[in-house]
């Protein structure tokens, strides 16, 4: 059954060659919409200013980073420590005092 296997890969390549342009057509959708979900993802990703570890977090899960590796807290916003309660504004005076008092040291 020579005839047949050969038969058998031709029909097989045909129908591969039916079928591909839809196929390719689909993963190239599924790539698009994988590429546009990753860059509409950016603004989700959090990194971490202890570890730098990136961390996925979506603004329904508010402004605060807890890190799950170091555990540092961090405010996606302003990328200080975690205010929660207070707004980065407010925090920026406190960082501004803190630092000015640091730099006497310095
Ligand atoms: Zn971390
Ligand atoms: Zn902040």
């Amino acid at each position: 059954m020579n005839s047949s296997e050969v038969c058998d890969g031709f029909f097989t390549e045909s129908m591969l060659r039916l079928s591909l342009p839809s196929k390719i057509m689909k993963a190239y959708d599924d790539a698009v919409c994988k590429e546009t979900l990753k860059i509409a993802q950016i603004d989700d990703i959090v990194t971490c200013r202890a570890c730098q570890f990136q961390v996925e977090l979506p603004e329904s899960a508010g402004i605060l980073l807890i890190c799950p590796k170091c555990k540092v807290e961090t405010c996606r916003l302003c990328g200080d420590e975690g205010h929660v309660p207070l707004k980065c504004s407010e925090v920026e005076k406190k960082c501004i005092v803190r630092y000015k008092s640091h730099n006497i040291i310095i």
